[in-house]
C-alpha cells in the first residue's frame, strides 16, 4: 500500500513535490486546478523532472468543480475540453488513472438531464483515455453520488470506469458510512481512494485520522477483505502539517497492524484445516 496527499492548487507545484516527497510519501495525488497547478500555466518538463528526481509517482486528480452537466451546451463542450488537456498531461508526466467528480448542478433540470449529462462527457473522454493509456475513476460524492443506488447509474453504464473511494465522503450525509455498500458492489474496480476524518453530518472537514468519527479501522480491514494494496491518498487539511504528518503514522500503523492480523487469521485457519485433513486420514487408515 501506497500512502500519498494532494498538492495545494494555491501553491506553486515543485515547491509542493519538494516537501511531500521530504516528509516520506511514497506519491502525489496531483490535482491540476487554477491558481498555481492549472494545466495550461505549469511547465510540465520541469514538473515531469522534480518527480522524477524525488521519485514520486502520480495519481491524476481534477478540479471537482467541474461542471459535468453544465445545462449550456458550450460551457459542457468546453470542459471535455478541459478534461481532455488533464489527460495528455496525466499522460505526459506517468499517471495511469485520473479521477472526475460527477457532477449534479443543472438548475431545473431533471435527474436523467443530469445522468445523461454526466455520461455524456465521461464517454466523450473515452477514446483519448483509452489511446493514452491514463484510466478515468469516479470518486463518491456527498448528497448525490455517495451510495451504490446513486453512483451505479454512471459506474452500470460505463463498465470501464474505475472506482475512487472516498471514505471520509461516505461518512457524510448517511446513516451509515458507505464504504463497505461500495466495496461490496465495485470492490474489484477500485483503483484509489481517499481517506481523511469528519463527524458526520453534511460538512466535509478533511480532519486528521482518529479526530471525527470514521471507523478507519474497519475502513482499513474492508479495504484489506478485498485484497485491496493500492494507493491512498492522505486529504487532510489542516495548516499545520502535523496532523498530516501524525495521520500517515497512524495510516501506516493501523495497516500493517490489520495486515499482520489478516495473515496471522489465515495461518491458523490453514493450519486447522490441514490438522483436519491429517485426522481425517487416521481415521480411515490412510
Ligand atoms: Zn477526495
Amino acid at each position: 500500500m501506497l500512502i500519498g496527499t494532494m498538492n495545494h492548487p494555491g501553491r506553486d507545484l515543485l515547491g509542493e513535490i519538494a516537501w511531500m516527497a521530504d516528509a516520506g510519501f511514497d506519491f502525489i495525488d496531483l490535482t491540476l486546478e487554477p491558481p498555481c497547478a492549472s494545466v495550461r500555466n505549469l511547465d510540465l518538463k520541469a514538473v515531469r523532472t522534480a518527480l522524477e528526481d524525488h521519485q514520486l509517482p502520480v495519481v491524476g486528480h481534477t478540479a471537482y468543480y467541474l461542471p459535468l452537466c453544465h445545462p449550456f451546451e458550450s460551457v459542457r463542450r468546453a470542459v471535455i475540453e478541459e478534461f481532455k488537456i488533464c489527460l495528455e498531461a496525466f499522460a505526459a508526466l506517468g499517471a495511469k488513472w485520473m479521477n472526475i467528480h460527477p457532477d449534479s448542478q443543472a438548475p431545473f433540470h431533471n435527474k436523467t438531464f443530469i445522468i445523461e449529462k454526466n455520461l455524456e462527457t465521461i464517454r466523450a473522454l473515452l477514446p483519448l483515455s483509452r489511446e493514452l493509456g491514463v484510466g478515468l475513476m469516479i470518486e463518491n460524492l456527498p448528497g448525490t453520488y455517495n451510495t451504490v443506488r446513486q453512483i451505479s447509474d454512471l459506474m452500470d453504464a460505463v463498465p470501464e470506469l474505475a472506482l475512487h473511494l472516498d471514505i471520509g465522503h461516505a461518512n457524510l450525509l448517511v446513516n451509515v458510512n458507505t464504504t463497505d455498500e461500495l466495496l461490496n458492489a465495485y470492490g474489484k474496480r477500485l483503483q484509489h481512494v481517499h481517506l481523511h476524518d469528519n463527524k458526520g453530518g453534511s460538512t466535509d472537514l478533511h480532519l486528521p485520522l482518529g479526530a471525527g468519527t470514521v471507523d478507519t479501522v474497519h475502513c482499513i480491514r474492508s479495504l484489506q477483505a478485498i485484497g485491496y494494496d493500492g494507493t491512498i491518498t492522505l486529504e487532510v487539511f489542516s495548516p499545520d502539517r502535523a496532523h498530516l504528518a501524525y495521520s500517515k503514522e497512524v495510516l501506516r500503523r493501523i495497516w500493517d497492524q490489520e495486515h499482520a492480523l489478516k495473515t496471522k487469521e489465515t495461518e491458523t485457519r490453514d493450519r486447522r484445516a490441514e490438522r483436519a485433513v491429517q485426522q481425517a486420514h487416521v481415521a480411515t487408515g490412510h
